[in-house]
C-alpha cells in the first residue's frame, strides 16, 4: 500500500491564497507530497496588500508542531512567516527533538506589499537558532541583507553566511533585474552553484518564494538530493508562471497554481 509522504509547515495564513500556508500547500501537492499545517499568524489580506495581522500564541503553535510531530512520520518540514521572538523559540525546541528531520527554512521577513512579517530581534535568533539546523535557506537579495550584515547583497555576502552557518543558502534571485532569474546555491566550501531561468515579467507572482521553498522540502521529503530538488522546484515553479502570465486576477495573482 502507498504511504503518503508528510511535509510539514510551519507558516502564516493569507485569507486572500496568494501566498503562506496556501501556496505551501498548492506546491507540496504538486510535487506529489501530503502537506499538514501549523499555522503561525492569521492575516487579513485584500487586493491592497496585507491589512491586519495576528500571531497564533506561540504556546499554541508549540502544541501544535508537539502533537503533529509524534503523530505523523514527517519526511521533511518548511517554515515561512514566523512572525515573532516566541514563535522561532518553539519551532528550534521542536526541532531539536527531532535531529534526522530534514528542515528547510523560507527567512520571510516582510509582505511584497511592504508590511513587516518578523520582528528585528527574530531574525537574529532566526539567523542563530533555525538556520544552523537547515539543510538549506532561501533568501532573495534583501532577506540576504538583513541576515548577513556582511554588505552586499551578493555572491560573496551569501556564500560567507553559508561558511559561518555551516549549511547551503540558496539565494533568489526574482527580485533582480536582467533577463535571467538566476538562484545560486551557496554552501560551505564548495563552489557555488547556478540555476537559471527566463525572466517571466508577470504581476501573478504572489506566494512564489514560499511555493519555491515548499516545493523543495516536498522533493527532498521524497529523497531527491538538494540540487535535483531546486533545479526540479524551480522548474516547475517557472512553468507555472509561464502558463499565468496572463490571468486576470483580482489584485495580484498567485505565482503558483
Ligand atoms: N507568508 C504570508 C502569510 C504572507 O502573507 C506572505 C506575503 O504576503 C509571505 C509569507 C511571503 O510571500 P512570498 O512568497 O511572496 O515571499
Amino acid at each position: 500500500m502507498p504511504t503518503p509522504t508528510y511535509v510539514l509547515t510551519v507558516s502564516g495564513s493569507d485569507s486572500s491564497g496568494g501566498a503562506g500556508l496556501q501556496a505551501d500547500n498548492r506546491a507540496i501537492i504538486a510535487a506529489g507530497a501530503f502537506p499538514l499545517n501549523v499555522v503561525t499568524a492569521i492575516t487579513i489580506q485584500s487586493p491592497a496588500g496585507v491589512l491586519a495581522a495576528r500571531p497564533v500564541p506561540a504556546k499554541f503553535v508549540a502544541r501544535q508542531l508537539q502533537e503533529l510531530l509524534q503523530a505523523y512520520p514527517f519526511a521533511a518540514v518548511k517554515s515561512g512567516m514566523l512572525v515573532d521572538v516566541e514563535i522561532v523559540e518553539a519551532l528550534a525546541f521542536a526541532l531539536e527533538k527531532y535531529p534526522g528531520l530534514k528542515y528547510v527554512c523560507d527567512p520571510v521577513l516582510r509582505a511584497s506589499s511592504g508590511r513587516s512579517l518578523l520582528t528585528t530581534e527574530a531574525v537574529a535568533l532566526l539567523r542563530e537558532r533555525l538556520m544552523p539546523r537547515a539543510v538549506l535557506t532561501t533568501p532573495n537579495l534583501d532577506e540576504l541583507a538583513a541576515l548577513s550584515g556582511l554588505g552586499g547583497p551578493d555572491l560573496s555576502s551569501a556564500q560567507a553566511l553559508a561558511q559561518e552557518i555551516g549549511q547551503a543558502i540558496l539565494l533568489k534571485g526574482g527580485h533582480g533585474s536582467g533577463a535571467e532569474c538566476d538562484d545560486w546555491l551557496l554552501r560551505a566550501n564548495a563552489k557555488p552553484q547556478r540555476f537559471t531561468a527566463p525572466r517571466i515579467h508577470s504581476r501573478n507572482t504572489r506566494g512564489t518564494g514560499c511555493a519555491l521553498a515548499s516545493g523543495i522540502a516536498a522533493r527532498i521529503a521524497q529523497g531527491e538530493n538538494l540540487p535535483t530538488a531546486i533545479c526540479n522546484a524551480k522548474e516547475r515553479l517557472q512553468e507555472s508562471l509561464q502558463a499565468h502570465r496572463g490571468d486576470d486576477w483580482t489584485g495580484d495573482g498567485p505565482g503558483f497554481l
